[in-house]
């Protein structure tokens, strides 16, 4: 099996198991009970803090462990709202700012948020996948803000937000703006320095199983002295900021793989940007009408997303999980009809092409030779599915690009509007 869908999730590192594994066997006693082995165990989550911080520049106390992302995103969130930062006037601030491209786990907090009565702004980007710092700039209101939550890099395209810069600019229009980024897929992919470029970013969200460590384990960032109240209530783990007895085990792991991509991280995210370009290069020299979504913009090292005019992205996945290859596509099927990534949306992707959108994304167990099994295998499938494609075979008779993509933008926007079921 070839797996290029590590933006989803990542195998577990066999260093990662190890560390975990004397956790779940004969250290399993609960960190907060008061006898010497329990002890033991609560110093040993202490470390991991310890060692998680040491790695993105914050302090150990600044580190709140949770089960994911999702849930550090809901507690940035739901916490700066519920803390209720007051304006000048004394009257709680209403206005968030995000972008039109955030995960979920952001983007329905925030729309829960707006029928509260939050008034949130979401900013649009460009056709390459990034923002205009204009916009930005305009859309933050001093004394009004309450906080400011864009994602340090983007879960489809790899795109990166300039985040140091976009909370230099928060704080300098306003210190008490709280400025979250959600950078669940950078950590440990690209530097991340609390205390140095990222001196201005109040909250920061990730979770191990992007980078090798197990599902149902993440952290928040929390800058000493950011206003924030407990998303869990209910225990006085974690400094009272969230109930719950710690996953021992997960917390061990998520610090042993943080500290194994410390040790090798800029050869991987060279030999990841090396393979994932020359994956792009041979898929852009041999598969006409190919778009590289967000290939114009500074991106992760490990994603390549691309959108094939006339192909279905799901006909694209299950030919290549045929051929033992394990991608992911931003559309997802539901009822019959295809729902379109609302990230290639915000970024404007014509409709024919938006629907044949594929992800891969590597990770440092990646091989060449998988990379080049993909290059040899995706431009035959993508070749094979147009073969029945209507549309494909009527372009090969009359093969004027905008005419025939403008026919097929209209039967897109019809099968679109036509009802569910
Ligand atoms: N934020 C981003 C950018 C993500 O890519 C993901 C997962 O894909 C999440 C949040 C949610 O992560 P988790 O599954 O740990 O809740």
């Amino acid at each position: 099996m070839i797996y290029l869908d590590n933006n989803a999730t990542t195998r577990v590192a066999p260093e990662v198991v190890e560390a975990m594994l004397p956790f779940l066997t004969d250290g399993y006693f609960n960190p907060s009970s008061l006898y010497a082995p329990a002890e033991e165990v609560h110093r040993h989550i202490e470390e991991a803090r310890a060692s998680i911080a040491r790695a993105i520049g914050a302090l150990p106390t600044e580190v709140l462990f949770t089960s994911c992302a999702s849930e550090s995103n809901n507690t940035a969130l739901f916490g700066a709202v519920q803390a209720g930062g007051l304006n000048s006037r004394g009257e709680p601030r209403r206005h968030i700012i995000t972008t039109a491209v955030e995960h979920p786990a952001v983007l329905e907090v925030v729309r829960r948020l707006r029928t509260l009565g939050y008034d949130v702004t979401e900013l649009p980007v460009n056709r390459a996948g990034q923002l205009d710092p204009a916009d930005f700039v305009r859309a933050l209101r001093p004394d009004e803000t309450l906080i400011v939550s864009i994602m340090h890099a983007n879960n489809e395209t790899g795109v990166i937000f300039p985040v140091s810069e976009l909370a230099r600019i928060t704080k300098q229009t306003d210190e008490a703006i709280i400025f979250h980024t959600d950078a669940t897929q950078s950590m440990t992919k690209l530097p991340i320095d609390l205390a140095g470029e990222m001196k201005n970013v109040d909250l920061l969200s990730f979770s191990g199983h992007k980078f090798h460590a197990p599902k149902g384990v993440g952290a928040l960032f929390i800058r000493r002295g950011t206003p924030l109240r407990p998303f869990l209530y209910g225990g006085h783990q974690e400094g009272g900021q969230r109930a719950g007895t710690e996953n021992v085990p997960y917390i061990i792991g998520m610090a042993k793989a943080v500290e194994l991509a410390a040790a090798t991280h800029s050869e991987d995210a060279q030999r990841m940007t090396a393979l994932r370009d020359r994956l792009e290069k041979r898929l852009v020299e041999s598969i006409p009408y190919l778009e590289v979504n967000g290939g114009g913009a500074e991106r992760m090292p490990n994603t390549l997303n691309v959108a094939c005019h006339a192909v279905e992205g799901e006909s694209l996945l299950m030919s290549l999980a045929e051929a033992g290859i394990c991608a992911s596509s931003g559309s997802a099927c539901t009822s019959g009809s295809l729902e379109p990534s609302h990230v290639l949306r915000a970024m404007a992707v014509p409709s024919t092409a938006i629907h044949g959108n594929l992800r891969f994304s590597l990770s440092r167990y990646t091989t060449e030779e998988q990379i080049d099994t993909v290059a040899e295998v995706f431009p035959k499938i993508v070749a094979s599915l147009r073969q029945l494609s209507p549309f494909w075979n009527d372009h090969q008779q009359r093969p004027d690009f905008s005419s025939w993509q403008s026919e097929l933008e209209k039967k897109y926007a019809k099968d679109q509007a036509a009802p569910e079921g």
